[in-house]
């Protein structure tokens, strides 16, 4: 590896301007050290030169010998320490699926690994290569996904396997910018596959990634910056062995997962600890590791957290449950869930025209079940008064923090209600004329339909209040 490989920022790809080993590029990388960094670290000759310029402990960047060693020293590391994810068994068998990686690589997405294995373990059983995941219905594959959140990553992945069917005939390309082109593959996921699955010499930067490079080098750019991320990936491009890009890229990953965590990082075990600027400085002044290690990465501009409170009915009526689909775009996606209305968005309450014309969706529902709406007080009765505060649940999105009131209504069996084995869709309810399909299932339909995880966890307080006696048979 040369000094100073130019790198086109932002782009996954060398530029090919120079050989890597080219010495003008190290000239001019030593000149630009003498003159000190610019105001604005642009590229990642700025940037090797602003952590240079910062702290002479990083000298080691430029030197291709310790490169070298730092590499060598993480892989060995890695092929001692990785953990035995179901996602890499076919890497140790030493045939790469690159729809394992794709699918795995989706799923770890904004979720922990625990999370994501028994759900990849299903999907795999499920869907065990791309012809069946194209051929599924939209429908199944929210089943299979529910409960793992932001359902739009399932949808793509469908999506994306209906494209490999019909534009490259069954097959994963291998090309970094043709992969692009599949629906819901960017830069973070092609990346991955090419390099992991391909062996392509492209860095993966993930959270891990951001989190290990900026304490290594004790770099203090703030990593909420677009400009600064392309830097953090420049670098990693830089630091990578290319050689082997499958097992390096997944090395620093798995560094920042488990010995580089964001609070409980193990500096002592670490295999890279005598090249980490934060080791040594926090070594050198005689401070608690944390007190420098903490610092880093900078995340100065959290994202703003909107806050949403909802009340959500669970309408019980002969052992089923009202259940709606909204078809018009919302974070619920193509998910069942129970009927609700956000009543307070950061704040700010519902006012009662907006609550009421919130109702009518459910009115409209109702009516269509051959709910009696002769007495046009007969709805909020059900709503206001017969619903039972049952208590709340929390849910998390990445930039909404939902707080759910759950409240729940037994139809009185007198209610000549009409329940239909399959799902029906009525149009022009609710206040924005949608169109809504609703269901009535049972508690072992629910599981194994595809329900937002928010809804599970009303499901789960629901379960919960009826074991402990709070919801009594006497109510439904
Ligand atoms: S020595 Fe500590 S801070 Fe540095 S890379 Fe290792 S775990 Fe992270």
């Amino acid at each position: 590896m040369g000094f100073v490989p130019a790198i086109v920022v932002g782009s996954d790809t060398p530029r090919k301007q120079k050989s890597e080993t080219s010495g003008i590029s190290k000239k001019r990388a030593i000149n630009r050290i003498k003159q000190g960094p610019r105001q604005k670290v642009g590229d990642v000759e700025d940037l090797l030169t602003y952590l240079y310029q910062k702290d002479k402990r990083n000298k080691w960047v430029t030197d291709e010998k310790e490169i070298s060693r730092f590499q060598h020293t993480l892989l060995e590391w890695y092929k001692k320490n990785r953990r035995q994810l179901p996602w890499r068994q076919t890497l140790m068998e030493g045939q790469p699926n690159p729809y394992h990686i794709w699918v795995s690589e989706t799923m770890l997405q904004q979720t922990r690994v625990t999370n994501v294995i028994g759900y990849y373990k299903k999907w795999l059983q499920t869907f065990p290569d791309i012809p069946s995941l194209a051929a599924s219905s939209l429908e199944r594959v929210n089943e299979i996904w529910a409960g793992l959140g932001y359902y739009r990553r399932a949808k793509l992945l469908h999506e994306g396997a209906q494209t490999i069917m019909s534009r490259f005939d069954g097959k994963v390309p291998e090309d970094i910018k043709v992969l692009q082109s599949i629906p819901g593959i960017g830069p973070y996921t092609s990346a991955a596959i090419a390099s992991i699955a391909f062996n392509k010499p492209y860095a993966v930067c993930d959270g891990n990634v951001f989190r290990v490079l900026s304490r290594l080098f004790s770099i203090d750019l703030d990593i909420s910056s677009t400009d600064n991320q392309s830097l953090f990936r420049s670098l990693a491009q830089f630091l990578m062995f290319k050689e082997m890009a499958a097992d390096y890229n997944q090395a620093m990953m798995e560094l920042g997962a488990t010995v580089c965590t964001p609070k409980s990082f193990d500096c002592n075990h670490c295999p890279v600890q005598r090249w980490c600027n934060s080791f040594q400085i926090a070594n050198e002044h005689q401070v608690p590791l944390s007190d420098i290690v903490c610092q880093f990465p900078v995340k100065s501009s959290r994202v703003k957290q909107n806050e949403e409170e909802l009340l959500v009915y669970l309408i019980k009526f002969a052992n089923h449950f009202l259940m709606l689909k909204n078809i018009s775009r919302n974070l619920l996606g193509n998910l069942w869930h129970f009927p609700y209305v956000i009543w307070k968005r950061n704040g700010n309450t519902m006012t009662e025209e907006e609550k009421i014309q919130h109702e009518c969706c459910l009115v409209g529902v109702l009516h269509s079940c051959g709910y009696p709406l002769n007495d046009t007080n007969g709805l909020p009765k059900l709503l206001h008064e017969s619903a039972i505060p049952i208590g709340q649940v929390e849910h998390l999105f990445t930039h909404i923090k939902q707080i759910i009131h759950v409240k729940f209504v037994c139809v009185s069996s007198e209610t000549k209600l009409v329940i239909e084995s399959s799902s029906r869709r009525i149009g022009g309810v609710g206040p924005n004329d949608d169109s809504i399909e609703y269901r009535w299932l049972t508690e072992e339909q629910m599981e194994k339909s595809a329900i937002s995880r928010q809804m599970m966890k009303v499901m789960e307080l629901y379960q919960k209040q009826k074991k402990q006696k709070v919801i009594h048979s006497f109510f439904c």
